[in-house]
C-alpha cells in the first residue's frame, strides 16, 4: 500500500510537530510514533559539546544538571533559537521514528510544521534542520492549518474556520478555508507565560522561589483561566526555598490565587484572537459566528480557557478531541492524503 503523497517512497514518509513544548512525529501508515518534550541535555566537557540526552530523558534533568550538563529548549519562542541544538533534536527523533539507517540510505520524506509567524529566514533554518538531519524531500505546512485539519474542522470546504492552538511559548490563531490559511497571526503568549506568572506570583505572595517544573504542575492540577466560586478552596502544595531563610519549604496555594496570577496571560490570549477576528472578512467573520472556535495545544487544558474566550468573543468555543496531538494528526494527514498537497510549501 502506498501510504504517501511522493509517489514511490511507499510508508516512510514522517510528519513532524516541532513544538517549543513538545515533539511529535507521525509515521505514514502507523500514526504517532513519538511524542516527547523539546528538550535536550548538553555535556560539555573541555569546550566541546555532545548530546548527553534528549527528550523525556533531557526534561527530567531540568534543574537538576551539575556544572557540566546543561539542558535547553531549541524553540522556546516559538521559532529556533539555537539551530545546531534543533539540528541535534530533530535528527535524534527522526532516526528514532525512521530507525538508525536513514540517514546512510534515502532517508524519508518529512512533512514538518512551521508556526504561522516564521519569517522566511526562519523556514529556511527549519528546512534546513529536516534536511541535515536525514530528511531526503522537506515541506511545509502552516502550523494552524495542521491543527485545522486535525481537530477536524471543514478545511477543504469554502467554509472559514477558525482554530486558536495554545502551545508552550505561542498562541497561533489561524482561519481556514478551502484547504489554506486565510489568515494567520501568532502571539509569544503560552503555558510558559503562564508557568512564568505562577512563579513570580509564588515568589511575591509567599516568598517563595519555585522551579519551572513545579509551576507547570500546580498550573496543570489547580490552575484556572477564571477563580470560580469554590477556588479559594481548591489548593495545591508547592515546594521550594524561601527567600528570607534560604531553607527548603512548602505552601499551599489556591486556585484563586493561580487565576489571579493567570489574568494578564489569559487576557493577552483573548486580545490576540480579537485581533485575528478583526482581520477576518465580513464573509469569513459571518462563518466564525456559524461555526464557532476551536481550541488545540496543551494551553487549551486551562480550566475555563474555553469559558473565557466564549465569554470575550461571544462565540462558541470548543476544545479539540485531542489538543495535544491535533497538530501532528493533521500534518499527518497532509502526509497521506494527497488532497491535502496543495497545502505544502518548499520555503
Ligand atoms: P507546543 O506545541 O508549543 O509544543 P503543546 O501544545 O504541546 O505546546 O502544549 C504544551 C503546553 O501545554 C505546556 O505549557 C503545558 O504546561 C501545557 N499544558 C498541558 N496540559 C495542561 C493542562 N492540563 N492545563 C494547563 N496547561 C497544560
Ligand atoms: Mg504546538
Amino acid at each position: 500500500m502506498n501510504f504517501s503523497l511522493f509517489g514511490a517512497s511507499g510508508g516512510d514518509g514522517l510528519a513532524i510537530d516541532l513544538g517549543t513544548a513538545n515533539t511529535l512525529v507521525y509515521m505514514a501508515g502507523q500514526g504517532i510514533v513519538i511524542d516527547e518534550p523539546s528538550v535536550v541535555a548538553i555535556e560539555a566537557v573541555d569546550g566541546i559539546r555532545r548530546v548527553f540526552a534528549v527528550g523525556r530523558d533531557a526534561k527530567i534533568l531540568t534543574g537538576k544538571t551539575s556544572e557540566s550538563i546543561r539542558t535547553y529548549r531549541p524553540l522556546t519562542d516559538g521559532v529556533i533559537n539555537d539551530l545546531e541544538i534543533a539540528e541535534a533534536m530533530i535528527a535524534h527523533f527522526i532516526e528514532k521514528a525512521a530507525g538508525p539507517q536513514s540517514r546512510m540510505s534515502r532517508g524519508p520524506e518529512i512533512v514538518i510544521c512551521v508556526p504561522s509567524a516564521a519569517t522566511p529566514v526562519e523556514r529556511r533554518a527549519i528546512r534546513a534542520a529536516a534536511m541535515n538531519a536525514g530528511g531526503r524531500e522537506v515541506w511545509l505546512v502552516e502550523e494552524p492549518l495542521a491543527a485545522a485539519i486535525g481537530a477536524g474542522l471543514p478545511v477543504s470546504q469554502p467554509v472559514g474556520s477558525m482554530v486558536v492552538d495554545i502551545g508552550g511559548g505561542t498562541t497561533e490563531v489561524g482561519i481556514t478555508s478551502m484547504k489554506a490559511l486565510t489568515y494567520g497571526t501568532s502571539a509569544r503568549v503560552g503555558g510558559d507565560k503562564m508557568d512564568e506568572a505562577i512563579t513570580s506570583y509564588v515568589r511575591r505572595k509567599h516568598n517563595l522561589v519555585i522551579g519551572e517544573g513545579t509551576a507547570e504542575r500546580v498550573k496543570q492540577q489547580v490552575g484556572s483561566a477564571v477563580a470560580e466560586s469554590e477556588s479559594d478552596h481548591i489548593m495545591g502544595a508547592v515546594r521550594g526555598r524561601d527567600v528570607s531563610s534560604g531553607c527548603p519549604s512548602e505552601v499551599g496555594v489556591s486556585q484563586a490565587e493561580i487565576a489571579e496570577a493567570l489574568r494578564e496571560t489569559v487576557d493577552h490570549i483573548v486580545e490576540t484572537v480579537m485581533a485575528a477576528l478583526e482581520h477576518a472578512t465580513p464573509e469569513i467573520a459571518a462563518d466564525v459566528i456559524d461555526q464557532g472556535i476551536t481550541m488545540t495545544g496543551g494551553g487549551s487544558l486551562l480550566r475555563n480557557i474555553d469559558k473565557v474566550l466564549a465569554d470575550e468573543t461571544g462565540l462558541q468555543v470548543r476544545i479539540a478531541e485531542a489538543p495535544l496531538t491535533s497538530v501532528a494528526l493533521g500534518a499527518g494527514r497532509v502526509l497521506e492524503d494527497a488532497e491535502f498537497k496543495g497545502a505544502l510549501c518548499t520555503a
